[in-house]
């Protein structure tokens, strides 16, 4: 059987403090399997400069220079972790038989891609790495997580709990993945979409070596909320299902308001009626602003704007 050509998918946004340590342990775990024959000397490292501000690129340029096994793809600005990894796979799916895409601060135990390897020569397309404990994480991290986990399950979109984005993908899963169109990107629920047989790797996660953490709680509430409305109408379902309900309680308010009417109790009731304005006005508010976020999705996508553009590439042909 001819050996895999492998190519592992580093997503970089302003890594300068992690990328030496980062690029030495993926170069020594790639001269393993290299050695020992378990991947093709073909195989590549490559690193995808998310518009980072620091000396990022600057130090990928350096490590391709200095060793062929690194390759490099430079976004021409900041376009989001899921768009540097979709712009990573789409990049090296030109040659390689299968891609690991792991974070660039190896949070993730880079030793789990042995079994994601094995798991893809016995015919898995995709392999998910799904971490074993939270442990690493702060409090707020911990909970915001397992409440996304929750959320999303409950509102109907098929996530996997504890799988990041550090998975093995085969040239055919990437290939029917570019397929898929849309500018709001959550690989994580968009991959399950695709099919084809998959398995499970199990990993350790550690905490950051350097530098901080690139998911402020701003981009994490935004990956969450785009997550769900890519892939669940519940919300408006809900809306909907609040709306009715209202109705049913407004009927039974004008037939008693009528009653008490032709009864003469009718007593001027000032603070039952402001309270109702305020509580309607708010539940309009909300509703127009989840039918919003969805208006403005349908806007977003009829745009099929491109979701990157690469400004240059390190490339080397053996
Ligand atoms: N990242 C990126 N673009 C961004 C934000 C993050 O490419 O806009 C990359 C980052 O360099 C890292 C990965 O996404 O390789 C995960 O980010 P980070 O480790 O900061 O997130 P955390 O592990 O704290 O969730
Ligand atoms: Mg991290």
């Amino acid at each position: 059987m001819e050996k895999t050509i492998l190519y592992l998918v580093l997503p970089c946004y302003n890594e300068e403090a992690v990328l030496y340590d980062t690029a030495a342990v993926v170069e020594g775990k790639y001269r393993d399997l290299i050695q020992s024959g378990r991947i093709s000397a073909e195989s590549k490292i490559l690193f995808v400069n998310d518009g980072s501000k620091d000396r990022t690129w600057e130090i990928i340029t350096e490590l391709f220079h200095r060793n062929p096994v690194f390759c490099g793809v430079n976004l021409s600005r900041n376009r989001g972790h899921q768009n540097a990894v979709l712009a990573g796979l789409m990049t090296a799916k030109e040659k390689a038989d299968a891609v690991i895409s792991i974070d660039a601060d190896l949070q993730q135990d880079i030793n789990a891609v042995d079994e994601m390897l094995t798991k893809f020569e016995s015919g898995c397309d995709v392999v998910y790495g799904v971490r074993n404990a939270r442990d690493t994480d702060g409090m707020i991290k911990k909970v915001t997580a397992l409440g996304f986990y929750k959320l999303m399950q409950m509102m109907g979109c098929e996530v996997l709990k504890n799988h990041a984005d550090y998975r093995l993908m085969s040239k055919r899963a990437i290939e029917s993945l570019s397929e898929y169109n849309e500018v709001n990107l959550f690989l994580r629920g968009l991959i399950p979409t695709i099919g084809y047989k998959s398995d499970i790797v199990y990993f350790d996660v550690r905490e950051r070596q350097a530098g901080e953490s690139k998911y402020t709680m701003s981009k994490m509430l935004g990956f969450a909320m785009d997550g769900i409305t890519s892939f669940s109408i519940k919300p408006i379902r809900f809306i909907t299902a609040i709306g009715f309900l209202m109705l049913l309680v407004s009927i039974g308010i004008i037939i008693q308001t009528i009653v008490e009417h032709y009864l003469g109790m009718t007593v001027p009731g000032w603070s039952s009626l402001h309270c109702a304005l305020w509580l309607i006005g708010s539940i309009q508010l909300m509703a127009l602003g989840i039918v919003g976020e969805y208006i403005g999705k349908i806007y977003m996508e009829s745009k099929h704007r491109p979701r990157y553009h690469i400004e240059s590439v390190l490339w080397r042909d053996e």
